[in-house]
């Protein structure tokens, strides 16, 4: 095996909402190289980043896993950054602050990696992934080749990107930035960091960002909130009582309670607007039979 891994490696540790059972086998590459080579020679393995927007099963996961967290080399060449997919969001932000480059402010926020953000076509604070994004490598699972994609080819939506579609894991990223005064982008990063202190909770409540997209034309919390899902509880997981789209864990929560949660949000809010709201959050491992009908009926797969 070209890299090391840990047989009953606990994922909950590694996620932001403290969920998770075990995964057989987690690997940790730290070259591209290492995680090319890991793609090709593992089945169906799946590739997680900071898991800062997955539900992980507590009954585990039955594939291998690769964690990118190894993978968090990051370079400048004047205005154009290349990153690992492993680098952690906040972490380039402050580089290309320091640098004075504009384009990464609304990053400071969030924890995820390179990877997941280009996955999720990761935004907020009217900027979005895609704004400076110019090109990147992928594997492509199927053909088991490395393939460069620019732009055009990732597809970028709302919260999605290629990598949602195809078997493709994002390497590494390049990103075209535009020089600005250090204070600008430094006032504009604390005015986000700012912004978030009221409207979601922090990682000492753990969770894991918005639990639904925001419909068309509407917001996913305003639904919510009118239809009076805020402090609502299963197990060890609750509503957060300060923005009705976020869920916290509050006492060892488990998959099951957050699953039966999620579904009855989005079934309060259904009932009241007959609109269905489409989680963000995307569930990992091994479900029970209860879990499989709750999250078709949400993904519409009846
Ligand atoms: C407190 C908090 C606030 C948040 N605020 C925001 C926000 O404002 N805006 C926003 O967009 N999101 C937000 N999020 C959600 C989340 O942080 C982002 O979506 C982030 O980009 C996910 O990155 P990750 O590394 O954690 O991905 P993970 O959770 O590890 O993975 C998410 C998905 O990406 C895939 N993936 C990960 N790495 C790769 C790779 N290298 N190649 C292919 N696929 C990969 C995984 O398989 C999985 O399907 C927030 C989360 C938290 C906890």
């Amino acid at each position: 095996m070209v890299c090391d891994y840990i047989e009953n490696y606990e994922l909950k540790n590694h996620t932001t909402f403290k969920i998770g059972g075990l995964a057989q086998r987690a690997f940790f590459p730290t070259t591209v190289e290492d995680l090319c080579e890991l793609l090709e020679t593992l089945k169906n393995p799946i590739v997680l980043g900071c898991c800062s927007n997955v539900l992980i099963s507590s009954k585990g996961v039955e594939q291998d896993v690769i964690l990118t967290s190894k993978l968090n080399n990051f370079e400048f060449d004047n205005n154009i950054v290349t990153a690992q997919c492993g680098v952690k969001v906040p972490m380039l932000s402050k580089a290309a602050e320091e640098k004075g480059l504009s384009g990464f402010e609304f990053m400071i926020g969030f924890p995820g990696s390179v990877g997941g953000a280009v996955y999720m076509n990761a935004s907020a604070h009217s900027q979005a992934l895609s704004d400076t994004f110019k090109a990147c490598r992928v594997f492509d699972m199927d053909s088991k080749k490395v393939l460069d994609l620019n732009k055009d080819e990732l597809k970028f939506g709302y919260r999605s990107s290629v990598l949602q579609e195809k078997n493709y894991v994002l390497l590494d990223a390049k990103f075209e930035l535009r020089p600005l005064p250090k204070e600008e982008i430094t006032a504009v990063m604390q005015r986000n960091l700012e912004f978030r202190k009221d409207k979601q909770p922090s990682l000492v409540m753990p969770n894991v960002g918005s639990i639904f997209r925001n419909p068309p034309n509407d917001s996913a919390g305003r639904l919510l909130e009118k239809a009076g899902v805020k402090g609502l509880k299963e197990g060890g997981a609750q509503v957060w009582l300060g923005h009705a789209n976020f869920i916290v864990n509050v006492e060892n929560a488990t998959s099951k309670d957050v699953s039966l949660l999620i579904n009855k949000m989005y079934n309060m809010v259904k009932e009241k607007y007959t609109i269905e709201l489409v989680p963000e959050v995307k569930y990992i491992g091994l479900k029970s039979e209860e879990e499989e009908k709750l999250w078709d009926t949400m993904l519409n797969k009846k």
